[in-house]
């Protein structure tokens, strides 16, 4: 298997090439030369399969430079019960009839990140381990990815972690999270700013090629093929458990942000699991629900992005959906060039309303959308407490209500669960008036002593301290 890039480069990757790399060098995004197809007797197959065997065999189509040993290993090592609470490792809670959730937040830090950043860690483990190479993760994060990371990376060989974050922006309990992890190879910088600050500063570091190569700065973020392709497995694991038979089809809701999620589930649905629709849900940050409704794609300015409560959908721009793009203009790379290399940087939006691929998006590749807002939210918060006794997080809110908007009789529904409500309390206290559970291995995690330094928004600090620690 091969990787090329969206916007046309000449150049042919493999996957360990791409697994410690970010942006392909003419800035787009790599996907696999072709999807490999599932058949029938595949998915039978397949249905009887531990998650991570699953995960093997799914992984094993796209990674043909690990020994296959060495990659069921990995996969084993990474999805067992122990670390993601159940067997299933993302097992299927049915709310009314039709609608299912599918829990992908049981991991160590209870958001769906844990389902992909779990298997990078073990991955970049192993990689640098055979190169006898280290690497500096720099990141920057308003939540969840940077905790998430942090868990995956904790403690793993050849591997440090610096991880930027607006000081005092994140909710208590995300706080708790990353800055009580006590591991050596772990360093947590509170900027003095907003998130934003945080971004420039990693761009900024990322873009001096020198101090790059010098310290061995990579990234984690949603565009790393690696975590993109970890996700597609649940998508199958999703589709075994509602359904008997491969003749029957289901449809995924998906909170989204960066468009990586369901990505993820368009790459599963390209393979040819039968998966009727993609319903694409966003809060009030509706870059993508705009476009699919419309052909519009227009990145939103910082005054027009808001912050919400579901908060890991609050995006700009949508990072991850060149990919889509690409597939959706018959894989033409100088076209996706031109509109996210060249329009987008000059106009901020491009339009595909008149281009007959748009129709496309809904007819041939099942996409579908929708948005909610804070009062949608509670509202559902408190409808699925109440009917079903069973208490969802903000960001499942918002795909559970848009989900609610496109049900087929016959076709169940998926709802991607990819958060647990504690990570969002005080929605959950205003939507149901009491707190969320908190799973017994987090008691009191904000008591603990926190490792984290407080720094000012400055690019020079930031590396100052990647020197000082890398000596
Ligand atoms: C990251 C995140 C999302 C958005 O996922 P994308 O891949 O960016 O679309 C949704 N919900 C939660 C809880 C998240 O952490």
């Amino acid at each position: 298997m091969k990787y090329l890039s969206t916007r046309g480069h000449a150049d042919r990757k493999r996957f360990c090439e791409i697994l410690l790399e970010g942006l392909a060098p003419d800035g787009g995004l790599y996907l696999p030369e072709s999807y490999p197809q599932v058949d029938d007797a595949t998915l039978n197959k397949w249905r009887q399969l531990s998650y991570a065997d699953l995960a093997f065999e799914i992984l094993s189509l796209y990674i043909d430079d690990i020994p296959a040993d060495d990659l069921r290993a990995l996969c084993r090592k990474t999805y067992t019960e122990a670390v993601f609470g159940t067997k299933e490792i993302v097992p299927l809670k049915t709310l009314e009839n039709g609608i299912h959730l599918e829990a992908l937040s049981n991991g160590p830090t209870l958001a769906f990140k844990d389902m992909a950043m779990q298997l990078l860690g073990n991955l970049f483990e192993y990689e640098l381990a055979r190169r006898g190479e280290q690497l500096n993760i720099l990141g920057a994060t308003s939540g969840d990815t940077g905790s998430a990371a942090e868990y995956a990376m904790r403690g793993k060989q050849g591997v440090r972690v610096f991880m930027t974050s607006p000081h005092g922006r994140m909710s208590p309990f995300q706080q708790a999270q990353m800055f009580g992890l006590q591991d050596a190879n772990i360093h947590n910088l509170a900027v003095k700013g907003v998130f934003d600050d945080c971004q420039d500063i990693v761009k900024a570091v990322s873009n001096d090629l020198d101090f790059k190569r010098q310290y061995k700065i990579g990234t984690v973020n949603s565009i790393n093929w690696a975590r993109l392709v970890a996700q597609v497995v649940y998508y199958f694991a999703g589709y075994f458990q509602a359904t008997k038979s491969n003749t029957e089809r289901v449809s995924f809701a998906v909170p989204s942000g960066n468009f990586g999620n369901v990505c993820a589930g368009h790459v599963a649905r390209m393979m040819g699991l039968p998966i009727e629709r993609l319903v694409v849900a966003t809060n009030e940050n509706d870059v993508l629900d705009e476009f699919f409704r419309t052909g519009v794609y227009r990145v939103r300015g910082s005054a027009d992005t808001h912050e919400t409560s579901s908060p890991s959908m609050d995006i700009s721009k949508a990072s991850n959906f060149e990919r889509f793009v690409f597939d959706l203009l018959g894989r033409d790379g100088a076209k996706v060039k031109a509109l996210f290399g060249e329009q987008l940087g000059k106009t901020g939006r491009f339009d595909l309303s008149a281009d007959p691929a748009f129709a496309q998006a809904r007819s041939r590749y099942g996409f579908v959308s929708g948005k909610s807002t804070h009062a949608n939210r509670l509202a559902t918060i408190r409808d699925t407490w109440e009917r079903f006794g069973v208490m969802i997080d903000t960001h499942t809110a918002d795909g559970v209500k848009v989900a609610r908007e496109y049900l087929q009789p016959g076709v169940p529904m998926i709802v991607l669960e990819t958060a647990l409500p504690i990570k969002f309390a005080a929605t959950i206290v205003e939507a149901l008036g009491r707190e969320p559970e908190r799973p017994a291995r987090f008691e009191g995690i904000e008591q603990l002593p926190k490792r984290v330094a407080v720094i000012a928004a400055d690019v020079q600090v930031v590396k100052d301290y990647i020197v000082k620690v890398c000596g």
